[in-house]
């Protein structure tokens, strides 16, 4: 498969002696876009190869994931069932608006029961309730997700770091799979808490090279600062490249500021991941009342 690499050209890049990548695999698809195709690929072939129509998952309410699901289950023909954390609001906010519209059912779940999506007792209920289907935890990571996620890294991404946002870690553990013990891949995790990822994480891959750098969370998971969205908004601007303000808008800005600080020996070349997650900025700029791109 080719996806673009682009090559981005600021005067710090120079000044630092490096040279920084952008790889867009939130191109691949219109709706199911970035690291979220690539999670779901074998997972719809595995659901296929099991004969099941429904396609059953968890999500927030601005989940990428819920949305790239429900586009991914109609154009593959399954049902989808999305079981969303929290309570309903209507009018139903851009992502689920889209999710519905795309054939998903959405049912909530009040917190302390959402907690419980991996239990195994808990799954049964919910097939008592909804009929067999084909169960893709939340942020769709699973072994088979990494499976998918190990192609976004290609033989010709010979670059020194592989930059990248992390949620769950089903993306990140892909990428260093298919990375060589030359390369080191460096998550941005956009979530506080690190602890859990990192103990997750080594259920996917054996590899060592790979650190998190966990600064440039911000606030937590859905916090979107000002200056973070001036920075996108800034970044957009000068390279015409949108990122999103959960994930890839935090990486990126993390990447400049360690380029900044000096982290990339002379020389190096840095690949940055576009995971995509777009589709999230409108229900955001929306919530927040400030303008991010789309
Ligand atoms: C879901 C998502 C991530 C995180 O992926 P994980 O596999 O859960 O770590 C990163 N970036 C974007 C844009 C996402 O939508």
């Amino acid at each position: 498969m080719k996806i673009e690499t682009e090559e981005i050209s600021i005067p710090l890049l120079i000044e630092k002696e490096v040279r920084l990548f952008i790889k867009r695999i939130d191109k691949i698809h219109p709706f199911v876009s970035g690291n979220k195709w690539f999670k779901l690929k074998y997972n719809l072939i595995e659901a296929q190869m099991q004969d099941l129509d429904t396609l059953l998952t968890f999500g927030g309410a601005f989940s990428n994931h819920i949305s790239a699901t429900a586009y991914a289950a109609k154009e593959k023909g399954f049902k989808s069932i999305g079981i969303i954390r929290g309570e309903e609001h209507l009018p139903l906010n851009p992502t689920l608006h889209f999710a519905k519209q795309n054939g998903m059912e959405l049912h909530y779940l009040s917190r302390s029961d959402y907690r419980k999506k991996t239990n195994p007792e808990f799954l049964e209920l919910l097939k008592a309730q909804f009929g067999c289907f084909y169960l893709i935890p939340e942020g769709g990571t699973n072994k088979l997700a990494t499976q998918g996620t190990a192609e976004i890294l290609e033989a010709n991404d010979t670059q020194d770091y592989i930059c990248c946002a992390v949620g769950t870690g089903g993306t990140i553990a892909g990428i260093i799979n298919a990375s060589t013990a030359k390369q080191t891949v460096i998550g941005f995790p956009a979530i506080k808490g690190i602890d859990c990822i990192e103990k997750d994480i080594k259920n996917w891959t054996s590899s060592t090279n790979y650190k998190f750098i966990n600064t440039y969370t911000g606030k937590g998971y859905a916090k979107v600062s000002e200056k973070l969205v001036e920075f996108i908004s800034e970044f957009n601007t000068v390279n015409d490249i949108p990122l999103d303000a959960i994930y890839t808008g935090k990486m990126m800005m993390g990447v400049l500021d360690l380029i900044s600080k000096n982290f990339f020996p002379k020389g190096s070349n840095i690949l940055t991941i576009h995971t995509g997650g777009l589709q999230g900025n409108k229900g955001m700029a929306e919530r927040l009342g400030v303008k991010l791109p789309s």
